[in-house]
């Protein structure tokens, strides 16, 4: 399995490598409202710690939604660290920003402050990754990385039954829509060829993550759909969840996953938005572009957020209506500003 990584075993970067070699106590920690790349990423870190003789410590500052728990190890994942513990490195799996860590930060502020780090990601976003980090934005997930790194480090990708290969391949079947958006490279290819010979169930994973889902949640969806609304000539599509659909359909948050890849369907559309109030005064926002178009972190950028050319979000302080309001204008200013040629 390894022969389908040997070409790309140059791109790792050799003191990432050193660091993660020579750590005994590791912190891999996930983003906020965590999905299965950074989950994914961060098991695959202790993964390479562990076959080190190292042991690692999972953080997630938000539960792992349930759609994520048929892989296993997600049951290691925990909210807070042990602020006295002797942990020796700091691995942010995932992060296009270090806010994105959530509210354990905030929680742990010394401890995250004294430890060494090393940022892996894929964030186009990312201006915090230095020399002795991994931010390569080529990288369609962070699990690709992680991939590589384990290799590099002499780690069996079939280690733990296949578990961490599972869980990296859901990081990238979630970041790639399972090889349908353009972030898919020869190396993406290679490295999921690499985990589906080491026992990676990729059309389980696939299935399990995007084609199958609560009934509760496809009516959640129906709601969404039913509203949407274009803007300037359909350039720009939108919806927005507000709390009471979640009440009314019995779903939670974490059930809006893949509406806006919905909304990003529309043939006209360079903006696809989604809003989702996330209480009174907050509502979180999903953006997707087509290919050529908008840039889809430039717009997020302007409200504090970020993520890919693609696919980014943002967190704004206000409440939905005016949210909107606000984001729509600078979506519609972006989306007037592509050219295409005519149709023929
Ligand atoms: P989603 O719309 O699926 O929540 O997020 C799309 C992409 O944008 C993901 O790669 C995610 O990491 C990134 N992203 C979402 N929200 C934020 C945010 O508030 N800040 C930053 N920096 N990135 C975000
Ligand atoms: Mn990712």
């Amino acid at each position: 399995m390894t022969t389908f990584l040997e070409p790309y075993l140059a791109d790792v970067p050799a003191e990432v490598v050193a660091r993660l070699r020579g750590a005994r106590r590791v912190l891999a920690v996930s983003h906020e409202n965590p999905d299965a790349d950074t989950l994914g990423a961060a098991l695959g870190v202790a993964a390479i710690v562990e076959h080190h003789g190292g042991r690692a410590t999972l953080i997630s500052t938000d539960p792992v939604p349930p759609l994520y728990a048929f892989l296993q190890g997600m049951d290691r994942f925990v909210s807070d660290p042990d602020d006295a513990g002797d942990y020796d490195l700091l691995v942010v799996c995932d992060c296009g920003a270090l806010d994105r860590l959530g509210g354990v930060l905030q929680r742990h502020e010394a401890l995250f402050e004294r430890l060494p780090r090393v940022l892996v990601d894929h964030h186009a976003s990312n201006t915090d990754g230095g020399p002795r980090d991994w931010v390569d934005p080529e990288a369609a997930a962070t699990c690709e990385l992680v991939v590589l790194l384990a290799a590099k480090l002499g780690v069996p990708l079939d280690a733990a039954s296949g578990a961490m290969a599972a869980a990296l391949m859901a990081g990238i079947v979630m970041d790639t829509s399972t090889f349908a958006h353009p972030n898919s490279t020869p190396r993406t290819l290679a490295v999921s060829a690499a985990l589906v010979a080491a026992g990676a169930p990729l059309s389980d994973i696939s299935r399990r993550l995007y084609r199958s889902k609560p009934d509760a949640q496809l009516r959640l969806f129906g709601r969404v759909l039913d509203r949407l609304e274009v803007t300037d000539g359909g350039r720009v599509i939108h919806s927005c969840l507000t709390d009471a659909d979640l009440a009314q359909t019995g779903t939670e948050s974490v059930h809006s996953e893949g509406l806006i890849d919905l909304l990003a369907q529309s043939e006209t559309a360079e903006v696809a938005i989604l809003f989702k109030e996330a209480g009174p005064d907050t509502t979180r926002v999903s953006v997707r572009t087509k290919p050529g178009g908008v840039d889809a972190t430039v717009l997020t950028g302007a409200f504090g957020g970020g993520g890919h050319a693609r696919a980014a979000g943002a967190t704004i302080q206000a409440p939905l209506a005016e949210a909107r309001t606000r984001f729509l204008a600078e979506a519609v200013r972006l989306a007037d500003a592509v050219a295409r040629p005519a149709q023929a």
